[in-house]
């Protein structure tokens, strides 16, 4: 098998958490798209001003400012042997504009892992959700505790509570999915290339699952 992997899956459902310890272990790079926007926001730059509005409202971005993002990080030669793609594509127009881009470089999906969960453990990961605003890394107050409160294990920097995890952003951002993205199960299940998980499983055991899986479909 190849390994050009998409985690597809509502927010809250453990892309970003898998996808960043599966990305270290395989040695394949993460590229979650949420990560590249907010650093762009950050950062003032022009992608970063026009997607801003639509971040922190909990809307997506238009296509044409992610594909073109995309476009930008796939010149970067490590995605050479592959890559785990995290909330990229989300939609019908985004999952078809990538498909023409691999297609160009002989490339295709190899494999989509579709994470489902309650929209109870949705809205409790989410409400609890602590990021790191240099670094990325994700915790969970109670979930995925921090060595010392409010600080990240990896680079030290002070935690944040990312604007569009606030409950009324939340429930927002579920129906989008609901709406744009969840098509995109049936996208890839047409090319049965759609793999689902439990994404209410606590880390360790649905981690375990996907190692287990990847490596006994040859990507070790
Ligand atoms: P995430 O970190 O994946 O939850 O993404 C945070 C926000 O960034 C989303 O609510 C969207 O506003 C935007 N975003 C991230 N990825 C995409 C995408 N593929 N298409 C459109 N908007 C996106």
């Amino acid at each position: 098998m190849g390994h050009h992997i998409v985690f597809l899956g509502p927010p809250g459902a453990g892309k970003g958490t898998h996808a960043r310890r599966l990305g270290e272990r395989f040695r394949l790079p993460h590229i979650a798209t949420g990560d590249l926007l907010r650093s762009s926001i950050r950062n003032g730059t022009t992608a970063g001003k026009q997607a801003r509005t639509f971040v922190e409202s909990g809307k997506l971005v238009p296509d044409r400012l992610i594909v073109q993002m995309i476009k930008e990080r796939f010149e970067h030669p490590d995605v050479a042997s592959g890559f785990i793609l995290d909330g990229f594509p989300r939609t019908v127009e985004q999952a078809e504009a990538l498909d023409e881009i691999l297609a160009r470089d002989k490339k295709q999906i190899d494999l989509v892992i579709d994470f489902r969960a309650s929209e109870e453990t949705l809205i409790e990961r989410l409400s609890g959700r602590r990021t790191c605003p240099r670094c990325d890394a994700n915790y969970h107050v109670r979930n995925i505790p921090t060595r010392r409160e409010g600080i990240c294990d990896g680079c030290g920097s002070d935690l944040v509570e990312r604007q569009d995890d606030r409950l009324e952003t939340v429930r927002a951002r579920l129906k989008v999915y609901g709406v744009e993205t969840k098509p995109l199960s049936e996208y890839y299940e047409r090319r049965k290339l759609l793999r689902t998980v439990d994404g209410n499983l606590g880390i360790e055991e649905l981690q375990e699952k996907l190692v287990e899986y990847l490596e006994r479909n040859d990507l070790a």
